[in-house]
């Protein structure tokens, strides 16, 4: 039975058995967290090879996330773009609408193997704390996730969904009472039990382990996205775009392409407000190499090497860092990074939902904004294959009161030119 790691060699010969890729990653956490770290490593090697992990983590993604996900060549939009012919994997259509359900059952599965009783993470806007919720009640294993108390009252809708999934949220006092505060305190309560609980982190970040193993867990879209294009279209994609935030969505597409050297790779960061504003998170474009959250990383970072506050209009991409193995793939030139702006990635929505009648989580409309770029300076028998991440019934209030489209009546042809399009996207900001 095949080892869920892609045997190739970008993947499987990293990171080392230090957890390094190149010179990112590593472990640096105190002695106590290590011991357990390396029992986690330890375990997952061993699971990770293990047949009936494997059929386990097959079925559950088949019949309860619904996978494979489909490829969707989006033809109106290649056609409004003007170039280069556009397809979507279609994450959005997962259960609980984005691609983290893909490492959450993963970690949730092996906290069952390792005889754990519970799970706990940290969670920003809630999406990954109602993934892994989620993951937690179908296996029957208690949940409980750290938020700030400022993410707490922002996210109202995914606390009661978590609530409902029966997990339970700890509202998190202490700094900024957010996303990093909460990273912080759930560390805390993994070392006072690291034997009833398991973390869960939710990226490609965090110590070594994590970084491969939640690239692994997500490597099924890659797997599964190759064999599409090579049915739908008779060859591999000339493009892959895919936007990073810690990085998970993006690892898992390109992780199946990294030794196809003739498929260029796109990694899309969020410029926010502009990479000339301090409004935005662009670490790996902006930042320098620096340690968080326990791994080497390239970070927005003050003089003293403290993470700076970040900021982004999709607050899954809101981290100052990135993963490890995104850092090395940069360094290496085997991924171009680059930007998109919170404005053009609202016209990215707008436009993929009037076009296709696919409305994208607004992280994912980075990733579909440069697309639409991209296909500009190429050729109409070229394809890009976007990793469409999620889905964004979560932003639709938002956008709304924020960005409200004009409108208009559709002169003849209009939706046929994304650049007439977007003079009836009208901003309040
Ligand atoms: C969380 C999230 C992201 C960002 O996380 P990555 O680890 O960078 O993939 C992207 N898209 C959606 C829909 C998300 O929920």
């Amino acid at each position: 039975m095949k080892n869920l790691v892609n045997e190739k060699i970008n993947t499987a010969s990293l990171p080392d058995e230090n957890g390094y890729f190149g010179s990112y990653g590593g472990s640096f956490v105190p002695p106590e967290l290590q011991s357990v770290m390396d029992e986690v490593t330890q375990a997952y090697e061993k699971i990770s090879r293990d047949p009936e992990f494997i059929a386990q983590l097959r079925d559950l993604q088949e019949h309860y996330t619904g996978r494979p996900s489909p490829v969707f060549h989006a033809k109106n939009l290649s056609r409004a773009a003007g170039g280069a012919q556009i397809y979507l994997k279609r994450e959005d259509l997962n259960h609980t609408g984005a691609h983290k359900i893909n490492h959450c059952l993963g970690e949730a599965l092996l906290a069952k193997r390792m005889g754990k009783k519970k799970v706990i993470a940290e969670t920003g806007a809630g999406q990954h704390g109602v993934a892994l919720a989620t993951a937690a009640a179908l296996l029957g294993l208690e949940c409980d996730i750290y938020m700030g108390e400022v993410d707490v009252m922002k996210e109202a809708p995914n606390v009661s969904r978590m609530k409902i999934l029966g997990a339970r949220v700890i509202p998190v006092k202490s700094g900024t009472r957010t996303l990093k505060d909460a990273v912080d305190e759930a560390f805390k309560a993994y070392l006072k039990d690291p034997v009833t609980q398991i973390y869960c982190i939710g990226s490609v970040v965090g110590p070594h382990p994590f970084p491969m193993m939640v690239r692994d867990f997500q490597s099924v879209i890659g797997v599964e996205a190759k064999e599409q294009m090579q049915k739908m279209t008779g060859r591999l994609p000339d493009s892959i775009v895919a936007c990073v935030g810690g990085g998970s969505n993006a690892m898992g597409i390109f992780s199946a392409f990294l030794d196809d050297r003739d498929v260029s790779l796109y990694g899309v960061e969020p410029a926010g407000m502009g990479l000339d504003t301090d409004q935005h998170a662009a670490s790996i474009t902006m930042g320098k190499p620096g340690i968080l959250h326990g791994f080497k990383t390239i970070l927005i970072q003050d003089e003293n090497g403290q993470p700076l506050p970040v900021y982004s209009i999709a607050s899954g991409l809101d981290y100052p860092g990135a993963g490890p193995q995104h850092c090395y793939l940069h360094d290496i030139k085997r991924v171009n990074y680059t930007t998109i702006t919170d404005r053009e990635a609202v016209e990215a929505f707008y436009a993929l939902s009037r076009m296709e009648g696919i409305i994208p989580a607004l992280e994912s409309s980075h990733a579909v904004a440069y697309a639409v770029k991209l296909a500009q300076t190429m050729d109409k028998d070229k394809t890009i294959l976007v990793n469409l991440s999620g889905r964004g019934d979560k932003d639709i209030d938002f956008v709304m009161a924020n960005y409200p489209l004009v409108e208009y009546e559709p002169e003849e042809g209009s939706r046929n030119d994304y650049k007439e399009f977007l003079t009836h996207i009208h901003s309040r900001r």
